[in-house]
């Protein structure tokens, strides 16, 4: 008969989570994933679907970012679901010198690390995207990068880990934690105890309400960040399009709006993205965001005036202090485990993940690893050498 007993409880369906499940399925460890809405149905079903290279700020960052990068366009097979990976290269569009030289240097750092990058004029820009009205542009930085069905991202690892034997509770909502001896043994979910050796948060943004009813504050904040997606069009766009210090907007302080533009498989658009600073969760889209967003479109594609939009949608995009995400077992306790505010996250998810697995499973002792190092929790907690 089954038990409520796991070895490793993951809370949070999410990209982090049912890659986790997956990862930790393949070692057969009993592992549950409890999530209290549907699959995907947090910060990742808001997602845009990129898998990014030119927005890895460090070198140290671009090669995480490049090992996971190198596994997508076989992970689908392996998943056994067709991930609608395509990879239509992004331009990144530039207005001012100062963006032109920053991304000179961005591209040729790129060029180091063997990726297709360059910066083009503005005349071969009109060229590959006929339809960009860009004029008092200075060009763009081109680089290699990809996107997939989002949806399909979190499903494959889903279904994966659950052909595994891992147990999934949707629903669900963790209400509450089991304590002793600075560990902690249970989560409470729909009146239900579930015992487990280890816990894991995946809970991305929801992570900080969580952690206190664990008594732990953590550092991790977020902005409200909105978008949309079209009906399905004829091409075009060739490239996914964004424009320069989108990633500055998603992380920073100020109601602003950017663009971000791709267009997928089914012939749909997803345009994203209007910010604004949040401090409560709110997934409702606001009468400032959808505006927004629609003029920076027909600024910047006056061809899509009009086109219908199917669907607009409003998520939590979590961040940590430094912009890194916090991975690793939180100070307070012996046997809690946070993955949480994801920086890029498709490229980096696949290798992250695996790297998590790792630590918890071979190093249940000494809690080391020097690849998730930069990312513990504990570099916010002076106090605590772990
Ligand atoms: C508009 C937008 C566009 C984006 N575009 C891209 C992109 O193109 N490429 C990219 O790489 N990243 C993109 N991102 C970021 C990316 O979507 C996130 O980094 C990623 O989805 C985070 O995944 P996660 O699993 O950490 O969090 P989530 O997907 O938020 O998962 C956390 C889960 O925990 C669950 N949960 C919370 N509390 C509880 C509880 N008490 N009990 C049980 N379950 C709980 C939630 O319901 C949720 O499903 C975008 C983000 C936004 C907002």
């Amino acid at each position: 008969m089954k038990t409520n007993n796991y070895d490793i409880i993951i809370i949070g369906a999410g990209f982090a989570g049912c890659a986790l499940a997956y990862q930790f399925s393949k070692e057969n460890v009993e592992t549950l994933l409890i999530e209290s809405g549907g699959i995907c149905s947090g910060t990742s079903s808001a997602c845009a679907g990129r898998a990014q290279i030119i927005e890895s700020e460090t070198d140290e960052y671009l090669k995480i970012v490049l090992a996971g990068f190198s596994k997508l366009p076989d992970l689908g097979k392996e998943l056994e679901i067709d991930l609608e990976w395509e990879t239509p290269g992004h331009l990144t569009l530039l207005f001012s010198d100062q963006e032109l030289f920053k991304f000179k240097q961005i591209t040729s750092k790129l060029n180091s690390y063997g990726i297709n990058a360059e910066i083009i004029g503005s005349d071969l820009l009109q060229k590959l995207e006929p339809f960009l009205h860009a004029n008092n542009s200075k060009g763009a930085a081109y680089s290699i990068e990809g996107h997939l069905n989002p949806f399909k991202f979190c499903l494959g690892y889903l279904n994966a880990a659950r052909k595994n034997g891992v147990d999934i509770k949707l629903h669900s909502k963790v209400t509450n934690f089991q304590i002793n001896n600075q560990k902690v043994i249970g989560v409470f979910a729909n009146g239900e105890l579930f015992s487990s050796q280890i816990v894991i948060l995946a809970t991305g943004a929801w992570t900080g309400s969580l952690s206190r009813i664990l008594n732990c504050e953590l550092p991790l904040s977020f902005t409200k960040a909105e978008a949309m997606v079209s009906q399905p069009l004829p091409k075009i766009l060739s490239h996914h399009i964004g424009i320069s210090g989108f990633y500055e907007a998603v992380h920073g302080q100020d109601k602003r709006v950017t663009l971000g533009i791709g267009q997928h498989r089914n012939g749909c658009l997803v345009i994203s993205n209007a910010i604004q600073p949040a401090s409560i969760i709110d997934r409702s889209s606001s009468a400032w965001g959808m505006p927004s967003i629609s003029n920076q479109l027909q600024k910047f594609f006056p061809v899509l005036n009009p086109i219908n939009i199917l669907r607009t949608w409003s998520a939590p995009s979590p961040f940590s202090k430094d912009s890194l995400p916090i991975i690793g077992w939180m100070p307070h306790y012996d046997n809690l485990y946070i993955a949480t505010a994801f920086h890029l996250a498709i490229p980096t998810i696949p290798i992250f993940t695996e790297e998590i697995m790792h630590h918890i499973l071979e190093s249940p002792e000494k809690k080391h690893s020097e690849f998730l190092k930069p990312f513990f929790p504990n570099r916010f907690y002076a106090h605590n050498e772990r």
